[in-house]
């Protein structure tokens, strides 16, 4: 269960109600693990959102994220308790701490996934992810190896509605580790995004595409998000160019995102990019191509030039 300084990432409430499906098609507990110092007020929500038991294991060593202090811990419980299934958020450090676990184990892991299910006959989990530049999705089973484990892209699972006041079991586990024995130290901790909206948190995103022609361009598309209080997307060819970061960056090799509302501004739509935005509630296409693939995967298309309908869109929004 990710968490940073006490707080716990969505992901890893999307990754409990996934779990939750899991287990109770296997009719097997689901257990939350949560590695950190001092992070015991977490347990509790992680009851309500569909843990049956929590693993905890409560070390200075780990009050910041280092893969050499994680990997231990969780290969020790892994060892110890023997799970048939091992899920992570597929985000930056769940991707690292996935990937050193699953070495140490000798198991494989399925990364990336965006859909997960149980083929109950031989009890084994079904994990599946884009794959070929996305134009297929591939469906990974791990046979010969326990346990079966998979790194799952926020935003595409959902948590399921908290259950007041549930709980669980806590166990806590020890672990024989010290700070000299690690090569790596943590010297500061620095916020990355200051003031900026976090992409995979946003509940708005305006994001832009090559369709702007080039950096001042893309400036209408920072300007519309100001308006709104909302996070700045790009396709990857907008990021190539240099007119947004890779943090910005929507799809496949980008981050996924579900907001309530997303803008698509000069983008086609290739799979690539949609695999990243298509759990999005409302989507508003500006495209001069009437034929442009994202018109497909849009609530609102409107055909016109960006230049031409963002600025109108940017002074009506002033307005309000
Ligand atoms: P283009 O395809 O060039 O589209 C530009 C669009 O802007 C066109 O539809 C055009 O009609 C429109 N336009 C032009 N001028 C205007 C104007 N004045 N007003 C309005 N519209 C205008 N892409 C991603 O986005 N995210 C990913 O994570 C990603 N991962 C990839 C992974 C792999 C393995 C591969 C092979 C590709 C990946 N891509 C990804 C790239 C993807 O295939 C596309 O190349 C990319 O999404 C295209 O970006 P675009 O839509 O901005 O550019």
């Amino acid at each position: 269960m990710e968490q940073r300084s006490g707080k716990i990432a969505p992901v890893s409430l999307e990754l409990l109600g996934a779990g939750r499906k899991l287990a109770d098609k296997l009719n097997v507990e689901l257990a939350g693990v949560l590695l950190g110092h001092k992070v015991d007020q977490i347990v509790n929500e992680l009851y309500e959102y569909g843990a049956d038991t929590v693993y905890s294991i409560d070390h200075p060593v780990l009050e910041h994220y280092r893969s050499e202090a994680y990997q231990v811990g969780v290969v020790d419980l892994v060892k110890k308790y023997k799970p048939e299934i091992l899920l992570f958020g597929a985000t930056v450090i769940g991707r690292d701490l996935a990937s050193t676990v699953a070495t140490e184990l000798g198991t494989g892991l399925t990364a990336d996934c965006t859909r997960l299910d149980i083929d109950l006959k031989n009890r084994l989990l079904e994990a599946s992810r884009p794959a070929m530049g996305g134009n297929i999705m591939a469906t990974i089973l791990c046979k010969n190896h326990r346990p079966q484990m998979a790194s799952v892209r926020p935003k595409v699972m959902k948590a399921i509605d908290p259950i007041k006041g549930r709980t669980g079991k806590l166990v806590e586990h020890p672990i024989n580790i010290d700070e000299n024995q690690l090569q790596t130290k943590v010297i500061s901790v620095v916020q990355e995004l200051g003031n900026k909206i976090r992409l995979s948190d946003a509940n708005v995103i305006v994001a832009g595409g090559k369709g702007l022609q080039d950096e001042k361009g893309f400036q209408l598309v920072r300007e519309l998000a100001d308006v709104l209080g909302a996070a700045v997307g790009a396709s990857r060819d907008a990021v190539e160019a240099g007119w947004a970061e890779h943090s910005e960056q929507v799809g496949q090799t980008g981050t996924t995102v579900a907001p309530k509302l997303y803008f698509a501004i000069g983008i086609s739509g290739a799979v690539q990019h949609t695999v990243g935005m298509e759990n999005s509630e409302i989507v508003v296409a500006i495209n001069k191509d009437p034929n442009a693939q994202i018109f497909e995967k849009c609530t609102y298309g409107i055909v016109g030039d960006a230049f031409e309908v963002v600025p109108k869109f940017i002074n009506e929004f002033k307005k309000l």
